[in-house]
């Protein structure tokens, strides 16, 4: 008896479901915002979602206000963008996960302006024949490293790759053990070597590698010598490596060409700037290396790129590789690097215009100014639940640029006043919500806001983002 009542309520709760086309009927504004075949799409999944509720036995709400207010959240849902500006509080400036450096003005307009417009990317204006892309940066890239030629790809390991495809397929590779380096997650030396099509040889151990590793490894299926920059770790201690000038006389010896991964690349003396001191491309390459590789995204602050300098013969046959074309980079990131390379000749003005060197050089005092500038605004709107206070902290410069050194910094260290751990996330998550996500660094049962990298444009947003939490 009460088996039947259940199936007859069931047969009655389908009975009462709307029909597509009644529903159709009341979504005009719907149809004429996001077309028929999308508000069909929604609602047939939608009627097919609660018919399944029923069959369970459910009771959902069928009502044609429920469904339409359904559908229209979920087509309004669409139209949401998924990348977003973050405000990166981590205290991490080149951080991978949040874009790495944040683009120059310049680099913005430009990319703005050849966006939005036909451009002459690959075509000569003098001639008005064919062009090629790589001349609206190469001759930016050889004044400013001191190469005979350069050529661009879409970042660093496409680089990498590009470069031992060319130079070494089928060929043999000695590179020091010290310096199978893993970068973030899926770029290993030893893997990309593999689908470069080229033989890794191991030389030296992890601590020590000597001259005669080299000269013992070359014989006569050897394409070139490799030098991989150890980014994101140091070798110390009873640690031995050789020179970029001591390889380049042996490379020259046998004839055969050096390659530096520099990865993250510098073009300045950072020392002067008051950072730790980091060789640059154009010192790599009057040591002697014949091609050079760095990302466009790292110390250098442009866009994600990778920039292959060095001999002209050894970029003429990288740039006839199939490869490049599938590696190339488009007119938006030639726009902004082009951009970005230009500020480095203005030395001077350098950390002014270009924020990856604004951020890093920012000193403690500033930052520290900067922290109790905001502290009252801060302890108004989240002071009844967490206390805050201004204290030292280091950053990372992060994308394993200068791995070792930190810098002296501040932050905003929120603590609980409860103390439990539960109101530490609830921080963290709702912070991390629209309208201007703000990201920080757990440590020690706080939450600190590193702010390193807070622009003086973006302190307000910061601080909607607080009252926000304490609702
Ligand atoms: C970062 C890095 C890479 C990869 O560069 P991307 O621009 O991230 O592709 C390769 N080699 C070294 C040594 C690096 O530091």
């Amino acid at each position: 008896m009460q088996d039947k009542d259940l199936s007859n309520d069931k047969a009655q709760r389908f009975q009462q479901l709307p029909g597509i086309d009644t529903l159709l009927q009341q979504m005009t504004t719907e149809i004429n915002t996001w077309g028929r075949d999308a508000v069909v799409k929604k609602l047939r999944d939608l009627l097919a979602q609660l018919r399944a509720k029923i069959a369970c036995g459910e009771t959902p709400d069928c009502s044609i206000e429920s469904i339409r207010d359904t559908v229209t959240a979920a087509l309004s849902a669409l139209n949401v963008s998924s990348l977003v500006p973050v405000i990166n509080l981590t205290g991490t400036v080149l951080h991978t996960n949040f874009g790495r450096a944040v683009l120059p003005k310049t680099a913005l307009d430009a990319v703005m302006t050849v966006a939005g417009a036909a451009s002459n990317l690959e075509f000569d204006l003098e001639s008005g024949g064919r062009g090629e892309r790589d001349t609206h940066v190469e001759s930016l890239i050889c004044e400013l490293t001191g190469a005979e030629a350069a050529t661009v790809v879409n970042n660093n390991a496409a680089a990498v790759l590009l470069v031992l495809n060319t130079l070494a397929m089928a060929g043999e590779v000695p590179v020091s053990r010290g310096e199978l380096v893993e970068i973030g997650g899926s770029f290993r030396v030893p893997e990309v070597m593999a689908r470069a099509g080229c033989q890794l040889v191991e030389i030296g151990a992890t601590n020590r590698t000597h001259l005669t590793d080299y000269r013992h490894a070359i014989g006569d299926k050897t394409a070139l010598l490799m030098k991989v920059h150890t980014s994101n770790y140091r070798v110390e201690g009873f640690t031995h490596s050789v020179a970029e000038m001591e390889l380049a006389a042996l490379a020259a010896e046998y004839s055969l060409p050096l390659v530096v991964d520099m990865g993250s690349g510098n073009l300045v003396d950072l020392a002067a700037l008051g950072l730790p001191r980091e060789v640059t491309a154009a010192e790599t390459l009057a040591q002697g290396a014949d091609i050079i590789t760095f990302s466009g995204d790292k110390l250098l602050g442009g866009p994600q790129a990778g920039l292959i300098a060095g001999r002209q013969d050894l970029i003429d046959a990288i740039r006839k590789n199939p490869l490049k074309r599938a590696l190339r980079v488009d007119k938006m990131v030639l726009a902004a690097l082009a951009e970005t390379l230009k500020l480095y000749r203005d030395p001077d003005d350098l950390l002014k215009s270009l924020p990856t060197l604004r951020y890093l050089t920012r000193d403690e005092q500033d930052i520290r100014a900067q922290g109790h500038r905001l502290l009252p605004h801060i302890k108004q709107a989240i002071g009844s639940s967490y206390s805050v206070s201004v204290e030292r902290c280091l950053s990372q410069v992060g994308s394993g640029s200068l791995p070792v050194d930190l810098l002296e910094s501040a932050a905003l260290q929120c603590s609980p006043i409860s103390g439990d751990g539960e109101s530490l996330r609830r921080l963290q998550q709702s912070l991390r919500e629209p309208p201007a996500p703000v990201v920080g660094r757990l440590h020690g049962g706080a939450l600190w806001l590193d702010l390193r990298c807070l622009e003086a444009d973006d302190e307000a947003a910061l601080l909607g983002q607080l009252q926000h939490v304490a609702r």
